[in-house]
């Protein structure tokens, strides 16, 4: 068994993380009071979507609509992954000189 991430050995009787990964395509909402109850906008927002959904191939829909990774971490690969799950740009800390 390998780490999916450094590609270390996981030695027999190590510990290591399973690490899941779901990603669900889901439609942002509009704020209450917002178009609320307008039928008329949901109608044309529906007729958009199958618009598009006519348009796509089914295989790059399904990517689209749901997606699941599986991932076995060693302890290093686990503490980075935690350290920063959605791959943000980190501003480099300025450090101050002492001198
Ligand atoms: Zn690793």
């Amino acid at each position: 068994m390998i780490c999916s991430r450094c590609r270390q050995t996981l030695e027999p009787g190590s510990v290591f993380w399973s690490l899941d990964i779901r990603l669900t395509a889901e439609q942002a909402m509009a704020d209450p009071g917002e178009n609320c109850g307008d039928s008329g906008i949901m109608d044309e927002r529906l007729e958009s979507l199958l618009e598009r959904i006519r348009a796509e191939d089914v295989r790059s829909l399904e990517n689209q609509v749901f997606q699941q990774f599986q991932f076995k971490l060693c302890r290093e690969c686990r503490d980075i992954f935690t350290a920063n799950p959605l791959n943000l740009e980190l501003t480099p800390r300025k450090f101050t000189d002492d001198q």
